[in-house]
């Protein structure tokens, strides 16, 4: 992973515009065509490079962007979907038939666990959802039927790091295929690089960066995403969840900025979390040394992109974070808002918002408790300023 930089080979990509353009044209079609009809019947068999057909199948934005992705994560190529769980619920349905198993981490996002315990079981396909940092255990949940591991780099919303090259070893010792989302860690991480096989983003987060749309990306093999693919049994296919060309086009651009936007996102937190550790507070975040996996996570890193942007503290209770949120609010140090990988600090409490799917027996066993408000840092010029600022919040409160 030492030689190969995400953010380099992002810039190396050139795509020209129809009248040479520094940024590729839109391609506001939905379908397109052909001056022969047996070109027509090539494309849709899929054994025509370079031609399109209908934009729910390939179009050039898409595939502009999904190159942009697999060069990012260094894989053989990539396709975009309309929103993170657009990505993730078709590569689960491709991999799994009715009787195949998913070991998964228990502390993912709300919607891949919802999608995982509520529904998935109505296709015969069930789900052992496991502590991902105790590799015994996760060992011992596979069966015979067991097809995927799935995991996230860094979770949600506990900031557990799943170790993916050991995870990968034992995904290929018992021929599963290893699925993780790498939406908290693009750049830092590259799963792919560590043996992962399917790597999946929610585009809405970090990499897009600014809040205005959702997106996602399943990276991987050239077969596995033509299977995807495939107008007979794809899953990304037939079910149809589609990026817009105008969308794609707006992602590509902002892509362009992640790595000097991670640099910060990264600084800033672990500015923060440093600072509210020494004022006692408890501060969870893979950049310092008290995270349970410290020392794991700085060597899957890249370390030009630091930790992250992502941050837990627990002051307590529920009322207690409830009325520190609201208050940051009103001093317009971030708003109270579920996503991250805005400009702005967005912070919000888990276990009412983005993991309220996870029964609350639970979230307790699982460690997510209530006084936990998770953090996405922003891309403050100012982060002393930004710093004193919360702390006198949090002294105000009693808190500090
Ligand atoms: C937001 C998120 C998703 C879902 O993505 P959408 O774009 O909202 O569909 C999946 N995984 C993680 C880790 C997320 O943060």
């Amino acid at each position: 992973m030492n030689n190969f930089n995400p953010a380099d080979k992002i810039q190396d990509l050139q795509y020209f515009g129809e009248f040479g353009g520094v940024n590729p044209s839109i391609s506001d079609s939905s379908t397109y065509t052909f001056l022969s009809a047996k070109t027509m019947f090539d494309t849709f068999e899929g054994n025509a490079e370079g031609c399109y057909l209908y934009s729910r199948h390939s179009s050039p934005m898409n595939l502009y962007l999904g190159k942009a992705l697999a060069a990012m994560e260094g894989t053989e190529t990539a396709n975009v979907s309309a929103s993170g769980m657009g990505a993730i619920t078709p590569v689960l349905m491709q991999l799994c038939n009715a009787g195949d198993e998913i070991v998964s981490s228990r502390t993912i996002y709300g919607g891949t666990y919802a999608f995982m315990k509520n529904m998935l079981p109505n296709w015969g396909i069930k789900t052992h959802f496991v502590d991902i940092t105790k590799l015994d255990v996760v060992e011992a949940a596979i069966n015979k039927n067991t097809k995927v591991l799935y995991c996230e780099t860094v979770s949600n919303p506990l900031l557990e790091v799943a170790d993916i090259e050991s995870l990968a070893k034992i995904a290929k010792k018992h021929n599963l295929k290893l699925v993780v989302d790498n939406t908290f860690s693009p750049l830092s991480v590259a799963p792919g690089k560590l043996g992962a096989d399917v790597i999946i983003h929610s585009l809405t987060k970090f990499i897009n960066g600014s809040s205005d749309t959702v997106g996602g990306v399943v990276c991987g093999t050239q077969s596995f995403i033509d299977d995807l693919k495939n107008v007979n049994n794809g899953a990304m296919m037939l079910f149809g969840a589609t990026m817009d060309s105008f969308r794609s086009a707006s992602i590509l651009k902002n892509l362009r900025t992640l790595h000097i936007r991670m640099k910060q996102h990264s600084y800033n937190a672990m500015y923060l979390a440093t600072k509210f550790e020494n004022d006692g507070l408890k501060v969870v975040y893979p950049g310092l040394k008290s995270h349970q996996s410290h020392k794991l996570y700085n060597n899957m890193i890249n370390q030009e992109y630091g930790f992250g942007g992502m941050m837990t503290i627990d002051v307590g209770t529920l009322d207690k974070a409830n009325e520190l949120m609201e208050l940051m609010q009103n001093r317009n140090l971030g708003y109270l808002a579920v996503s991250l990988g805005f400009y702005k600090t967005l912070f919000s409490a888990p276990g009412t918002s983005t993991s309220s799917e996870i029964p609350l027996d639970e979230q307790k066993e699982m460690g997510l408790s209530d006084g936990l408000i998770r953090m996405s840092i922003g891309l403050d010029n100012d982060i002393e300023r930004t710093y004193q600022m919360m702390k006198s919040c949090m002294t105000e409160l009693g808190i500090l």
